[in-house]
């Protein structure tokens, strides 16, 4: 359960204790925080104002809510939004993306994502994560935003991907690439030398960028396991399978997660099956975790689930999404995400339930029930 705010606390009036407590009630048994060491920026989708509203948040007020999860029995995962972290991009300009045309990373909306080869700004994430798991003792840490740029979310059925998708042509990344693979680029500008990567070196471009996040993700690990060895890593990962977009192989070719390769070094797979976000219907599951599983045939591998529409309004409307998630809809869309063959559900978030609860809904009593089948 992605449990990102105090909500429980500041509208719902739990105590931490008891809130723990209606979690394990809820069937669930590993808990996904954020914290404010390493706090998860501003997104289309988080509780600034609500968070504001509620007990004053600290360090000492995640040690407590931690504590309280793992003496009841959950395991606890902190999370961090690796490469999304807008105000930490402003200490290293040069760590801003540039796309395929040559043009520097904009983002969309809330989103603005970070080139994975930056070692400033990546060294001072894992001073943050170090600090995390010192501080804070978690059985795991939750990556999220572990990958190359991309508003994901975008990518409903018939998204046409352009240069403007394809990452990333700094001066750096496309020295590092020319350096390690002994290629030597023409001289020219990012758009130029983009041409000739993508056109006459495209397989070997696409396993380096993998390489790189792998690189990345064990950099993390053997960090924070220095300090605390039974650290677990789980990687938020992209959802689309292969046949999604005519053959090109998204997750990997754009976002750089080559899952076979990212086997060896995280523990447990999340995939973003967020079905309203991405207007696909309940039997895509079957093809994602079918795309998904040969390359992580020992690996844990979890279906995440919306409890709330989003995206539907604003700069986000006119892209085919529902307006609600009914509770029948959100316990079929459970259930066909099990009989894929998943080895468990995430469930985006523990706040919907709350409120859905409040308002006289169903959707906790699906989750009970879905857990105590
Ligand atoms: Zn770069």
């Amino acid at each position: 359960m992605k449990v990102y705010d105090y909500q429980w606390s500041a509208s719902f009036g739990l105590d931490a204790e008891t809130a723990a407590g209606e979690l394990v009630r809820d069937g669930v048994d590993t808990v996904l925080v954020r914290n404010q060491i390493d706090p998860l920026p501003t997104s289309g989708v988080d509780q600034e104002g609500y968070l504001a509203s509620g007990t004053p948040v600290s360090v000492a007020a995640d040690r407590a809510w931690s504590d309280a999860l793992r003496a009841a029995g959950l395991r606890v995962y902190q999370t961090t939004a690796l490469f999304f972290d807008p105000g930490l991009l402003q200490s290293f300009p040069d760590a801003r993306p540039v796309d395929a045309n040559g043009a520097p990373h904009v983002g969309f909306d809330w989103y603005l994502g970070v080139c994975p080869t930056h070692d400033g700004y990546l060294a001072a994430k894992i001073d943050r994560l170090q600090r995390v798991v010192a501080e804070l003792e978690p059985d795991g840490l939750f990556l999220s935003f572990t990958r190359y740029p991309g508003f994901w979310e975008n990518w409903v059925p018939g998204y046409t991907f352009t240069n403007a998708d394809r990452f990333c042509f700094c001066p750096r990344c496309r020295a590092r690439f020319g350096e390690d693979l002994g290629i030597e680029l023409p001289p020219g500008d990012a758009a130029t030398q983009a041409r000739v990567i993508l056109e006459e070196h495209g397989i070997v471009w696409t396993a380096w960028r993998a390489r790189r996040i792998v690189a990345v993700i064990d950099r993390i690990a053997a960090a924070v396991r220095a300090g605390r060895p039974q650290v677990e890593i789980m990687l938020n990962t992209l959802p689309f399978p292969v046949s999604d977009f005519a053959g090109l192989d998204a997750r990997r070719e754009i976002a750089a997660q080559d899952l076979a390769m990212l086997r060896e070094t995280v523990d447990r797979f999340e995939l973003m099956t967020y079905l309203q976000i991405l207007d696909r219907p309940d039997s895509w599951l079957e093809m994602v975790v079918a795309d998904a599983r040969p390359a992580l045939p020992d690996r844990p591998l979890y279906c995440t689930l919306q409890v709330a529409p989003l995206y539907t309004h604003g700069i986000h409307a006119g892209r085919g999404r529902a307006e609600e998630i009914t509770a029948d809809e959100l316990d079929h869309s459970a259930r066909a995400a099990l009989d894929t063959g998943a080895d468990g559900l995430v469930f985006y978030h523990w706040t919907d339930f709350l409120v859905d609860e409040a308002a006289g809904g169903r959707k906790r009593a699906v989750l009970r029930e879905l857990s105590g089948d």
